[in-house]
This record gives structure tokens, C-alpha cells and sequence, in this order.
């Protein structure tokens, strides 16, 4: 199959595109013909060398993707099923989704609500799926769209922009917090009411004017303390990103005198039960506006170039990979 390997020379990662063999398949695997794969901030870090993501070279990157199984060792599955898989560590420490094929165990796969063609489920892909997952945890603390305004921080990224779709057709009033002026049209597109500068984001006192219900931060850092110094009574932040970086330098007062709440957000190994859920939540909430406005295509070939893109702020909403189409 065709896939893109990660090799280290000299402690540099070097990406290429090769013919490489597959793994033999073991019990309770399932074989993939990929259709599409996604690039996400965390393949980014893996596929340029700039984060420590991959530890056993050589390696197939691609945290998500879409396809049809083409052979199946799990009785849950049958050849030409249209499968998703996001998470559980593909793509990081097994062969991942940026290649034609992947052999994966079973319970990582997800079977693609009808509703969702493949290349709208990849569009959502890894970063849409954690957006859903940050939105249920503030509905989890109660957040509601009578509650007041929702911030969404790294606001044109895949996480932040699936977020402020879902937000906006949810009913919330939404808030976006961007640093290139070149995305306000798409913001606003997508549904954010308000667009605030980064830059307002640089400093904080442990506690300032509250303005936001709740808030999803795919930042970290200094934007996320001045999030939580900025919440609402009773409010809760969903924290699930560290593009700003991985600190937090913040105080207790947000959470001692007024009751706010951070929740972190994990999507790699969120239980299987949970996953079909999510799937189907998504099915039915994103307007089809939004997989017009989201996503740019591109090839395997690319991936490497686009990956350096990610770390210099240059992305725009979604990125997918065309594999099988
Ligand atoms: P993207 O690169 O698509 O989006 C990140 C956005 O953050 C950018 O578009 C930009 O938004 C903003 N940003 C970039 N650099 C900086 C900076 N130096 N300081 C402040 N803001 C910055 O990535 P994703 O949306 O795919 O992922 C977002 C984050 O969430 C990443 O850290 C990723 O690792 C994490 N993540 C975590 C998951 C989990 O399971 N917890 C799952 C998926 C993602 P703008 O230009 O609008 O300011």
C-alpha cells in the first residue's frame, strides 16, 4: 500500500511518501480501505518532528480516518461497511490513517452513522468529535444558551470552528477569540456573534469582569487563564488544547470565589459505548452549511508541506486527506 512513513535520521524526522507492506492481521483486527484521513494539529507535531508524539520509527501518522472494510476478524464487522476511527492511539504508536489500508482492532472503529457521508464524517474527523465533547461537558455543568455567552478561544482551528457551528445551531450566542483577521468573514459564517482579538488574551489579573457562561479553550496558557478569570459565576470552561501552550498560569480564585469549573477534555480514549453517541449527536446537529465553509482537500503528497502550514498558524478549519475518495 501507498502511505506516508515517518523515519528518524540524525534525530530528524523525515516524512515520504512509499509503497510500503502491510501487517498481517490478528485476531479480532479489521483491514480498512481508507477513503479519507484527516490532518490534525497532533499529526502536524508528529509529521515535522516538532512534538513528541511518535517514539517507535518507522511510523504510519494519521490520528483519524474514514473508509469501507475490506476484511474483518471481528464478527461486529463486514467487508464494505463504511467504518470511522478516531483516537485510541493510531496514528501515534500504531500505523495510522494517512496511507491507502489500515489494520485496526475492532473495538477502535465506529460504524459510520447513516446519515454522514465519508467525507463529512472526516470533515468532523478527530477535531469535531473533541468539539461535540467539549459542548456535552458544558451541558453537563448546565451551561444553556439562556445562560449567556459561550467563548470559543483558537477559533478558526478544526476544534474551535466545528465548536462554534455546534454552539450557534445549538442556540447559544457565541464569542470567537482568533488572532488573524483574514478568518472574521468565516467566524461569523459559521455563527460567532462576537470575534475578539488574541491579543486581548496576553494578560490577566486572577479575577476580571465576568462575560462568558462557558467557554471551549483549544489554547491553553495565558488565553486560558484570562478565560477562567473572565467566567461567569458558576461557569465552566472545557479545556481540551494547547496550541498557545501547554502552562496554565492562573490562580484558585476563579474556582474558590466563584464556583467555576475546568473541565478537561480527552478524545483519544473516550469508552467505546460513549463514541456512537457522539457520532450521532454530530449527525444531527451540524448544519450542511458547514461542510461547505470547513474544509480544504488535499493529497498525501502534500500532507508534509501542509503539516508545517499547521505550526505556523496558516490552517483554516479542517484538512482532509483524499485517500480512496
Ligand atoms: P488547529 O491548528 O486547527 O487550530 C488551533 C488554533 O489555535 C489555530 O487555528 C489558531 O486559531 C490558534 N492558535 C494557533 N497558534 C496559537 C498560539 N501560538 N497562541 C494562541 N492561539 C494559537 O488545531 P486543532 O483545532 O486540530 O486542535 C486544537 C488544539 O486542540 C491542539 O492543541 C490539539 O492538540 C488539541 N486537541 C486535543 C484533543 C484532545 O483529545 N484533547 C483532540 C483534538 C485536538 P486562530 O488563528 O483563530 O487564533
Amino acid at each position: 500500500m501507498k502511505a506516508l512513513v515517518l523515519e528518524q535520521q540524525d534525530k530528524t524526522t523525515v516524512a515520504e511518501v512509499k509503497d510500503i507492506a502491510l501487517p498481517e492481521m490478528a485476531e479480532g483486527d479489521v483491514l480498512v480501505d481508507i477513503s479519507w484521513s484527516g490532518l490534525n494539529y497532533k499529526d502536524a507535531l508528529a509529521i515535522t518532528g516538532k512534538g513528541k508524539i511518535i517514539r517507535q520509527f518507522p511510523m504510519v501518522p494519521g490520528i483519524d480516518f474514514t473508509g469501507h472494510v475490506k476484511r474483518s476478524n471481528d464478527p461486529r464487522y463486514s467487508t464494505g461497511q463504511a467504518v470511522i476511527l478516531t483516537g485510541w492511539g493510531v496514528g501515534e504508536n500504531h500505523w495510522g490513517g494517512l496511507a491507502q489500508q489500515a489494520c485496526v482492532k475492532g473495538d477502535w472503529l465506529v460504524a459510520l452513522p447513516e446519515a454522514i457521508p465519508a467525507r463529512n464524517a472526516m470533515i468532523i474527523g478527530t477535531a469535531g468529535f473533541t468539539a461535540m465533547l467539549c459542548v456535552m461537558a458544558l451541558e453537563d455543568a448546565g451551561v444553556t444558551p439562556q445562560s449567556g455567552t459561550v467563548l470559543v478561544t483558537g477559533a478558526s482551528g478544526g476544534v474551535g470552528s466545528t465548536a462554534v457551528a455546534l454552539l450557534h445551531t445549538l442556540g447559544y450566542t457565541v464569542a470567537a477569540v482568533t488572532g488573524r483577521e483574514s478568518t472574521h468573514d468565516y467566524l461569523r459564517k459559521l455563527g460567532a456573534s462576537e470575534i475578539l482579538s488574541r491579543d486581548d488574551f496576553s494578560e490577566t489579573r486572577p479575577l476580571e469582569k465576568q462575560l462568558w457562561a462557558g467557554a471551549i479553550d483549544t489554547v491553553g496558557d495565558k488565553v486560558l487563564a484570562k478565560v477562567l478569570a473572565q467566567t461567569n459565576y458558576g461557569g465552566c470552561v472545557a479545556a481540551c488544547g494547547l496550541a498557545g501552550g501547554f502552562g496554565l498560569p492562573t490562580t484558585v480564585m476563579p474556582f474558590i470565589l466563584r464556583n467555576v469549573r475546568l473541565q478537561g477534555v480527552d478524545s483519544v480514549s473516550v469508552p467505546a459505548e460513549h463514541r456512537a453517541a457522539v457520532w450521532e449527536r454530530l449527525a444531527s446537529t451540524l448544519p450542511e452549511s458547514f461542510y461547505q465553509q470547513a474544509a480544504t482537500e488535499i493529497t498525501l503528497e502534500q500532507a508534509p508541506a501542509y503539516a508545517e502550514d499547521f505550526l505556523n498558524n496558516k490552517i483554516q478549519g479542517r484538512t482532509l486527506v483524499k485517500i480512496g475518495g
